[in-house]
């Protein structure tokens, strides 16, 4: 594969005190990828996202952003360089309303096309712009959901972490998240998606890695894993 890999997770070590999370982790995201990491509870995905981004410290092993190794740089600085993370529950400002939330998403930026994106994001997610003067704790955990991922698009991000968006979301809700998260890929956006859905997780990915007990048991493309027997018996219920 010729594409660039901007983001590469090798050999990962994260611990909380004496419990080790993640135990070796390596993973790569290439440009323009969708790429799912899938596990059980506990299996070590959010702690490997938490290293990425620079929130959790790296024990061992190296992670590697367009490049460059994530040692020493803050969450914020990454984020200015387009390396963007939704966390689990969403993460948005209750107080404020849906504009200012998508404000609040491009706060590293500094340029003259904020307005021009929101709009972009108002034509990604319809409801919201029918609530944009809402106070954001006001909606529905699907519509939060959609306003996290739209206050993430508005830092235009080159890799997008996404982790367990269909969380506590109806079916319906659960439908739509995955088809927007497959349009947005659609539109170019590389993203590294987090989910225990690991059926709806694959289906849209181009590959994928399953996590067990802090390590990378399989990896490969997503309908590859979605047709794996092993994978079928310990996430698919089958
Ligand atoms: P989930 O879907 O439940 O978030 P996960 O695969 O994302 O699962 P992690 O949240 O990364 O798993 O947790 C990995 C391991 O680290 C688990 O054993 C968990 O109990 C432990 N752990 C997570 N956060 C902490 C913390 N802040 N302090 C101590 N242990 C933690």
């Amino acid at each position: 594969d010729n594409k660039q890999v901007l983001l590469e997770v090798r050999g990962l070590k994260v611990a909380y005190g004496g419990i080790q999370a993640v135990k070796g982790a390596t993973i790569e995201v290439r440009e323009g990828e969708l790429v799912s990491l899938i596990g059980a509870n506990g299996a070590g995905k959010t702690t490997t996202l938490k290293a990425v981004t620079g929130i959790q410290p790296i024990a061992d092993g190296e992670v590697h952003y367009l490049g460059r190794s994530i040692r020493g740089q803050g969450a914020w600085d990454l984020a200015k360089q387009g390396l963007v993370m939704i966390p689990e529950g969403r993460g948005t400002f209750t107080r404020m309303t849906i504009t200012e939330n998508l404000q609040m998403g491009a706060y590293t930026r500094n340029d003259k096309e904020i307005d021009a994106d929101i709009e972009k994001v108002f034509g990604i997610f319809p409801r919201l712009k029918e609530r944009r003067d809402q106070l954001a704790g006001t909606m529905s955990g699907g519509e939060q959901q959609m306003l996290a991922m739209g206050r993430a698009l508005m830092a235009r991000p080159k890799v997008l972490l996404l982790d367990e968006p269909s969380m506590g979301l109806s079916p319906i809700m659960v439908d739509k998240i995955f088809e927007v998260v497959g349009d947005i890929h659609k539109q170019g956006v590389t993203m590294l998606l987090v989910e225990q859905n690991a059926s709806r997780a694959l289906a849209i990915a181009d590959r994928g890695y399953v996590m067990e007990s802090g390590e990378v048991t399989m990896s490969g493309n997503g309908r590859d894993l979605l047709d794996d027997p092993k994978v079928r018996a310990a996430y698919l219920g089958e």
